[in-house]
């Protein structure tokens, strides 16, 4: 039989919870951190290793079953992958900050301003659906000192405490998604037999935990 593949984040804020759930759902594997694949010695699955952004598609493309990944990686990337399952931990918020001296204290007040960010998709669908005529400007990261070099008026940034907002002199004012890790797959997966398996115990360790 063909193995399932998972793919999960290779280092960052989701891998080290990504892989104690796998763990937790009684799976062996090396969490080798130099290679791109671990196989499962008791399960017949593959754990693919990758960036969060390219987990999405290489769902949807087949090349992987399921994927655990950030529901704003997904929007930002508009595929077509099934939600899973809620996993409880990632949780963030994509919010709209301005520096703590900003005139700016409504959303219509963007309109005609400069926001940069890493999810110019999402961003300009929110804005759209509030109406808002505003500049996106698109960088790849370091978005919180953007306003502050004078290269926007605002900012569209994951935040959870907000430390990084408060230490960078900006203040949130406007929620435009809030996320989590999920658990995705595709529809039609050949091995649907063992991808469901695999949601079973994925959902008996969430049920443990609460
Ligand atoms: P990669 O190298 O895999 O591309 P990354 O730098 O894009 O990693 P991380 O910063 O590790 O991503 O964040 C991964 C995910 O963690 C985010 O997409 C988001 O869903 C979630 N997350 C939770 N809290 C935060 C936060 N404060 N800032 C950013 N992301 C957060
Ligand atoms: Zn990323």
């Amino acid at each position: 039989m063909k193995p399932l593949k998972i793919a999960i984040q290779k280092s960052g804020r989701l891998n080290e919870k990504s892989v104690e759930l796998l763990k937790n759902c009684g799976l062996n594997f090396e969490n080798y951190k130099s290679s791109l694949i671990s196989p499962v010695s008791n399960f017949p699955l593959e754990i693919l290793f990758l960036r969060d952004d390219d987990i999405p598609e290489y769902v949807q493309d087949g090349i992987a079953d399921l994927g655990i990944v950030g529901e704003n990686v997904i929007q930002e990337t508009e595929v077509e992958v099934t939600y899973l399952q809620k996993l409880g931990f990632g949780k963030c918020s994509l919010k709209i900050a301005v520096q703590n001296n900003s005139s700016i204290e409504s959303l219509a007040e963007l309109d005609g301003k400069s926001i940069a960010t890493t999810y110019p998709v999402i961003l300009d669908k929110f804005l759209k659906s509030n109406n808002i005529q505003a500049d996106i400007r698109t960088i790849s990261g370091s978005v919180e000192i953007s306003p502050g070099l004078g290269l926007s008026d605002a900012i569209c940034d994951l935040v959870s405490t907000g430390g990084t907002l408060k230490s960078n002199g900006l203040k949130p004012f406007a929620d435009v998604m809030s996320s989590e890790a999920v658990l995705i797959g595709r529809k039609g997966s050949e091995n649907e037999d063992l991808v469901q398996e695999l949601i079973q115990r994925v959902q008996s360790v969430l049920r443990a935990k609460e």
